[in-house]
């Protein structure tokens, strides 16, 4: 900064004098001007011996050999006079403005606008000199961030807490020669609240937080973006314990083509290089535990996520409603809300809100508020606010319809309904209709132990599961949609694996045939090569498990149809269910059943009464 203050002054005194001598200069050029009126007389007089004609312009000698120069406003009829008095007369054409002419006219303003030039130059250079850790470093004192204020991601804060407790006290982890943890990667849909909550470790352990944006590291003259990481991390080891912050790490850290690449992918990887190197060469006495957010944990270079590097990833998903009521209330604090709002209303109506944009919408009813000068924010206010940003949202195509959400819903409840009738299969654990990444929803059962062999109704069942959700919804809405691609392809992978990996099929018998896919899961050289009928075999017989599970997937929909529905209605409410939601759904829908059942047994029962006494 100092050096570019100089040179600043220096070339403003260069200016200054260099503009100070052209001024000298063109006065002791230019010859002192006299009157027209002047001029004739000493013309008349006899006293001028020459004159130079240049347009209307006339300088000239007298006989004194003094210069002098004048401007005739008719020159024509000035020549009688001059041939009269015998003046020796030049001449030159009216001057076209030249390029000098018009250069030293702008001769100022070019000097100003270099001298712009050069200091918005030096500005640019020092703003990405600047950018230096040091100048980046968020003061914790700043804007506080504790875990309090993030909201509705309970589960991604319980796993972060441990990280605010290794900063806080790293030797009562390292003392027994543990490893304490470099990297996070944080992933979720922009706005769910990443940044907040890297904020939030550094500021409940108490220290330093650094952060920096992927893109800033490769927008960049080569070679910047790897320096940049560096005087980052030295900058960082040096206020150890500290957070590094990179958000959007996939600018920087997306795949390596490896070998022939653009330019701008060579400046890329060499930051990603550098990155890499950086995170390896921690030693243990430096606590210093870099997070990293991104929205595409797909594009990811693989060795960002090896062990030591960001091997930790956290999915923040996009809140439910019971997560959007809570950062409905943390940020419903900072406004004067009316007494007659209910914001679990205004949570069911915001379904697919990401955590800014609730607190876009709290502002923005504060705001419609005031300007109706009003005493306190209403709910007619939230009304309009959510109209408003839903129609920025719907422009930027974000917003799921209503009819996808009751496809999702149908679909996730037909993969859920599918497994709690089934008996050998994996209890349910999660079902959510909230998007995330490309699904639409998702339906997830975990092991209630580590399995480490399957037998072979839980396969079929695992198949039978897989193809609730497609079944679901050609039941109901009589539709083939794409939305079960994922499930399709995973339920052919393990119908394959059952005949040629497995041996489970009387028709193939227990034998390991070599997949068609090359590098698949199960193949190796002893697998053994088959002919072309036993490959249509195999696929016939895929064919045929996959349909009869498929079968049997609908049968149980169809049995438990109302089941379904009811099903399929919670969740458009709740959205997410745990196991322990979906266990009371289903006794209630059993409890349900065994009434119904109990009824028309004593239906009949009535009805034999009814017989007998008609005998
Ligand atoms: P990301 O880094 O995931 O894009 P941010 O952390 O920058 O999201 O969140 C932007 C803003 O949205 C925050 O400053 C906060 O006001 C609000 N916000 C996001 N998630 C939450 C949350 N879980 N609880 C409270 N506020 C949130
Ligand atoms: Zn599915």
């Amino acid at each position: 900064m100092k050096n570019n203050v100089q040179i600043g002054l220096l070339l403003l005194t260069i200016t200054v004098i260099g503009i100070a001598a052209y001024n000298i200069y063109l006065r002791e050029t230019t010859p002192p001007t006299r009157s027209f009126t002047e001029f004739l007389s000493e013309v008349r007089q006899g006293e001028i011996v020459s004159v130079h004609l240049r347009g209307g312009a006339i300088t000239g000698k007298d006989h004194a050999g003094r210069q002098f120069a004048t401007f005739a406003p008719d020159v024509a009829s000035l020549l009688p006079l001059l041939l009269e008095q015998q003046v020796l007369i030049t001449a030159e054409a009216e001057p076209v403005p030249g390029i000098a002419d018009l250069f030293k006219a702008l001769l100022p303003l070019l000097v100003l606008f270099g001298l712009w030039l050069i200091f918005s130059k030096k500005a640019a250079q020092s703003s990405v000199k600047g950018a230096s850790p040091s100048a980046r470093f968020t003061s914790i004192k700043g804007d506080r961030v504790t875990f309090k204020d993030v909201a509705g991601i309970s589960e991604a804060k319980a796993e972060l807490w441990e990280i605010v407790e290794f900063l806080k006290t790293p030797t009562k982890y390292s003392r027994l020669g543990g490893r304490i943890p470099k990297g996070v990667l944080l992933q979720g849909a922009p706005g769910t609240g990443k940044t907040m909550l890297a904020k939030a470790i550094a500021c409940e352990a108490s220290v330093a937080f650094f952060s920096m944006g992927g893109s800033d590291f490769v927008e960049m003259f080569a070679g910047v973006g790897a320096s940049r990481v560096r005087e980052l991390f030295v900058e960082a080891k040096k206020s150890a314990p500290c957070i590094i912050f990179i958000d959007e790490i996939d600018a920087i850290g997306g795949r390596r083509s490896g070998g022939h690449s653009s330019g701008s992918n060579d400046e890329r990887e060499q930051t990603l290089n550098a990155l890499l190197v950086e995170m390896d060469g921690f030693s243990s006495g430096e606590t210093v535990i870099m997070i990293a957010a991104t929205n595409r944990p797909d594009i990811l270079d693989p060795a960002l996520l090896r062990p030591g590097r960001f091997d930790r990833q956290i999915t923040i998903s996009l809140p439910d409603v019971k997560g959007r009521l809570k950062i409905l209330e943390v940020h419903t604090r900072k406004i004067i809300a009316a007494a007659s709002i209910n914001l679990e209303e205004i949570a069911r109506s915001i379904p697919g809100f990401s955590g800014a944009e609730i607190a876009n919408l709290v502002n923005e009813a504060a705001l419609m508020a005031a300007r109706g000068n009003k005493d306190a924010v209403e709910m007619a206010d939230f009304e309009q606010a959510k109209d408003k940003i839903i129609m920025g949202l719907e422009e930027k195509s974000i917003v799921v319809s209503e009819e996808d959400r009751r496809l999702t819903a149908y679909h996730e409840s037909g993969h859920a309904i599918v497994a709690l009738m089934l008996d050998e299969t994996d209890p349910l654990h999660k079902i959510t209709i909230i998007p995330r990444g490309r699904a639409m929803g998702l339906t997830q059962q975990l092991p209630l132990d580590e399995r480490y062999t399957y037998s072979r109704e839980y396969l079929h069942n695992r198949i039978k599961t897989l193809l609730g959700g497609r079944a679901a919804e050609a039941l109901v809405f009589n539709r083939l949609t794409t939305g079960a691609s994922n499930d399709i392809v995973a339920a052919t992978e393990i119908a394959s694996r059952v005949m040629c990996e497995w041996g489970m099929s009387a028709a193939l018998g227990p034998v390991a045939y070599r997949s068609s896919e090359p590098g698949y899961a199960g193949e190796s050289y002893r697998d053994k090569p088959h002919s072309e009928m036993i490959a249509q075999k195999i696929d016939e017989e895929v064919k045929m498990l996959i349909e009869t599970c498929y079968d049997q997937a609908m049968t149980i929909l169809r049995k438990h149809n109302t089941f379904l529905h009811k099903f399929a209605e919670v969740l458009l409410i709740n959205e997410t269910m745990d196991a322990e939601e979906v266990d009371i759904v289903y006794r209630s829908y059993l409890k349900e059943r065994e009434l119904e059942r109990i009824l028309t047994e004593k239906r009949g029962h009535d009805d034999t009464n009814i017989h007998t006494s008609n005998k």
